[in-house]
């Protein structure tokens, strides 16, 4: 660090992301991304023509997309808010509504306690059961704000819908935040609740079932109140946040929903395939609904599976952490990269 770093940050553990190698060409189950290319809609969305017109800045409320984003979902365009990643709009939401404090699991998204130590918001992490699944009574009325990962993540375990609604009923005064990464390989998404309860936020990004990790787009949808508070963040720090072509794929990708749905199945499918293979090898696992799968093999711990597994020129992602060190993360490939982890898993 150099001598000019602020005092606070002298000992800050920032967030570390998967590995994205750039030298090998590894089979990449490490971060969750799509296995499946942008539809050629996206990709014609992207063309020469709007190439040159990057001298421009892009729209900043991203009014076409937002548009298109309400309409999709039902809900009016002032309730919706785009970002870059749903990591931003989680930053955004942190510095705007949390200095009460918030409550998470224990075991979720590694990015949560970041932005808390960054933005100084008090958080406290509450422990997932023993089998790693969340107890919902656990985040009633605690007088504090809720972030929920739905499914939830490493362990892609999955609250229904009416369980996400008596979390919302019962902080009336506080907000719960809703993470919905992964909704789309299995769950079913609390938009709808967001018209019944103002307190209710949630964000969805484009990096997971849309097949654009790369393009950095996201979006949040909540009461226009909620949305409003974002947009203070959002224009106090980064007004051009999501860039134009990135807004022109969201749009394009919007009208694509058959290829998402069927890349969507496919991956449920291979999730299921790939998970009793694993079983069948003495694997336990997690019940996911994410496309990922959150498992141990009680012989072999993470980081050594990790390890050998690279060595084969597999990439899976394990953590050092307390409850989860014996686990490993992988995500859903196509089924030809998953029969390749599991025969090398196998040898
Ligand atoms: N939430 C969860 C639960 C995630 O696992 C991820 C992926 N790392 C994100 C949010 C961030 O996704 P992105 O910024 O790519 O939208």
């Amino acid at each position: 660090m150099s001598r000019f770093l602020n005092n606070r940050f002298t000992n800050f553990d920032p967030y570390i992301p998967g590995e994205q190698p750039t030298d090998t060409q590894y089979i990449k189950l490490n971060t969750n991304e799509s296995p499946y290319p942008p539809p050629p809609g996206v990709i014609e969305a992207i063309n020469k023509s709007e190439l040159s017109k990057l001298n421009l800045y892009p729209n900043p409320d991203a009014s076409r997309l937002v548009e298109k984003l309400a309409s999709f979902y039902c809900v009016d365009p002032k309730n919706v808010i785009v970002g870059n990643g749903s990591d931003e709009l989680l930053a955004f939401a942190f510095q705007a509504f949390f200095e009460g404090g918030v409550v998470f699991p224990d075991i979720t998204y590694g990015f949560y306690p970041v932005y808390a130590r960054l933005y100084d918001v008090p958080f406290f992490e509450i422990p997932l059961k023993d089998d790693l699944t969340i107890d919902t009574g656990d985040y009633f009325n605690l007088g504090k704000n809720v972030v929920l990962a739905n499914p939830n993540a490493p362990t892609g375990t999955t609250l229904d819908i009416n369980e996400i609604e008596e979390i919302a009923k019962n902080n009336h005064d506080c907000l719960v935040l809703i993470d919905e990464a992964y909704i789309d390989f299995g769950g079913v998404s609390a938009i709808p609740l967001t018209k019944k309860y103002d307190n209710l936020l949630v964000i969805h990004t484009y990096s997971k079932a849309r097949s654009m990790a790369g393009a950095r787009l996201a979006y949040a949808i909540a009461d226009e109140l909620l949305i409003n508070d974002l947009k203070i963040m959002k224009y106090s720090f980064n007004p051009y946040n999501v860039n134009r072509l990135t807004q022109l794929a969201g749009i394009a990708a919007l009208e694509e929903d058959e290829y998402y749905f069927r890349n969507n199945i496919e991956v449920a499918k291979t999730r299921e395939y790939t998970a009793q293979r694993l079983k069948e090898l003495g694997f336990e696992m997690t019940e996911s609904k994410a496309n990922f799968i959150f498992a141990k093999h009680p012989e072999i711990a993470g980081e050594e599976l990790y390890l050998k597994l690279k060595s084969k020129g597999i990439l899976i992602r394990y953590w050092d952490k307390p409850r989860i060190a014996d686990y490993v993360r992988i995500s859903i490939g196509t089924k030809e990269q998953m029969e390749k982890l599991l025969e090398a898993i196998e040898s």
